[in-house]
């Protein structure tokens, strides 16, 4: 069986970890949350001999989507065509629309606008370099945020949903504080202790770290 590779290039003002994952034998690779930097993921995708697959998106914050109508350029200069965008969940279509004027508000100025070429929702599948990862909606830091998890593998790409010691920020007028603790403790941590995770902003961890330990959404909050 092929090996998933991956690593994170931190992307725009706000380090948020952009990640690549592919597949070892057909170098086929899935873009995750390409918020800014275009030419560092792309430096990324020639240095290792990869052929960009898809762009996947957890939600539609300009720090996670505001690289994609530029990477994609870039991709298909390289490529010949542009590759599908796939997420994140249609209530995120507001964040989208807003991308231009919320990416030169916080120092991306090449932000734009653009519908994906697929909503995702839970209850689907998300193909990553080769495997399947299940999507769970899991709303409150925006409204169309979505978990992709790899049960197999043990592993999940959580987004903004869920941090080392912290969750993500619900001070947005659209943000939902009880509906983000709702969906961490009811579909994220009965998945499993043992589920490491990479959020997008610092470093992963488990659910089970934070379920024991987290001081928001974690067993004693
Ligand atoms: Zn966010
Ligand atoms: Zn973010």
């Amino acid at each position: 069986m092929s090996q998933i590779k991956g690593t994170i290039v931190p992307v725009t003002p706000l380090m948020q970890n952009c990640s690549v994952f592919w597949d070892d034998e057909a170098k086929l690779a899935t873009v995750i949350d390409p918020g800014g930097d275009a030419p560092r993921i792309m430096e990324l995708v020639e240095t290792q001999g990869l052929i960009v697959e898809q762009i996947l998106l957890t939600h539609g914050h300009f720090d996670h989507a505001g690289g994609v109508v530029a990477l994609n350029r870039l991709v298909a200069e390289k490529q010949g065509a542009a590759v599908p965008v796939r997420g994140p969940h249609e209530k995120d279509a507001f964040l989208l629309e807003a991308l231009a004027r919320d990416g030169a508000a916080y120092g991306i100025p090449e932000a734009q606008p653009f519908t994906p070429d697929e909503w995702l929702d839970e209850g689907g599948t998300a193909r990553i370099a080769g495997r399947d990862f299940a999507i769970y909606h899991c709303p409150g830091h925006s409204p169309g945020s979505l978990v992709y998890v790899d049960a197999e593998a043990r592993f999940a790409i959580v987004g903004d949903v869920l941090f080392q010691g912290s969750i993500g920020r619900t001070d947005f007028p659209y943000g939902d504080h009880d509906a983000l603790i709702a969906a961490i403790r009811t579909k994220l941590f009965p998945l499993g202790d043992d589920i490491s995770f990479i959020c997008g902003h610092g470093p992963g961890s488990s659910f089970g770290v934070e379920r024991r330990s987290n001081p928001y959404a974690g067993d004693g909050a």
